[in-house]
């Protein structure tokens, strides 16, 4: 399996990002290697090689059959269930990399830097439009982060019809959708919940 992941799809968050208000003119997306999975709300060990790992809580779709060059209006086919992930990324090492026009795996793509919900919800039981959706992160108790679906620059579909005309998407791939506005650095000793339409998803430490 494989995690693809989308940037900069919640303009608030590009906003708090790079101070623009500049928009994508197509979904971007890059990956994380299965070593990156951190599964059964386990521990998030904060890595030595960043000064500053921040959170960034999404929507993530798991992709439920073998796909490519997907026509949009085809796109529902290719998920039944929605959970929430956390995209960990070395903040410090992105502004580098970026910077310097370097790849970005060291920054996105290191180990358990992709944590999972141990539960997927069927999007049926959550209304069955992927679209209208409401999520929150709260750190320590603190809500930090709160998304909603219909806010996404590209919707799912839009993301899953546009990636599959380069990477064949297959059966138990996760797609991470991108953050809100809200982002910002864990530490040793904090506690992070996430909840998907009340339902919490995401409930573990940070060491
Ligand atoms: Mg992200």
């Amino acid at each position: 399996m494989k995690i693809i992941c989308i940037g900069r799809n919640y303009l608030e968050h590009i906003r708090e990002l790079d101070n623009t208000d500049r928009l994508p003119g197509a979904p971007q997306f890059f990956m994380k290697p299965d070593t990156a999975l951190l599964r059964n709300n386990d521990p998030f060990y904060v890595p030595s090689f960043s000064r500053q790992l921040d959170y960034e809580t999404e929507l993530v779709v798991r992709i439920c059959r073998v796909g490519r060059s997907v026509e949009e209006r085809f796109a529902r086919r290719f998920y039944t269930e929605v959970g929430l992930g956390i995209d960990f990324t070395a903040r410090d090492l992105q502004r580098e990399v970026i910077a310097n026009g370097l790849p970005w795996e060291i920054c996105k793509a290191f180990d358990r830097s992709a944590a999972v919900s141990p539960t997927f919800v069927p999007l049926a039981e959550l209304g069955g439009d992927i679209q209208k959706l409401h999520f929150e992160m709260s750190l320590n108790g603190q809500v930090r982060q709160r998304g909603d679906t219909a806010m996404m620059i590209f919707g799912v579909d839009r993301i899953i019809s546009y990636v599959s005309q380069f990477v064949t998407l297959k059966m138990g791939d996760l797609l991470f959708t991108g953050t809100p506005v809200g982002v910002g650095p864990v530490h040793p000793g904090d506690h992070l919940t996430a909840t998907l339409e009340g339902r919490t998803l995401l409930d573990f430490d940070i060491r």
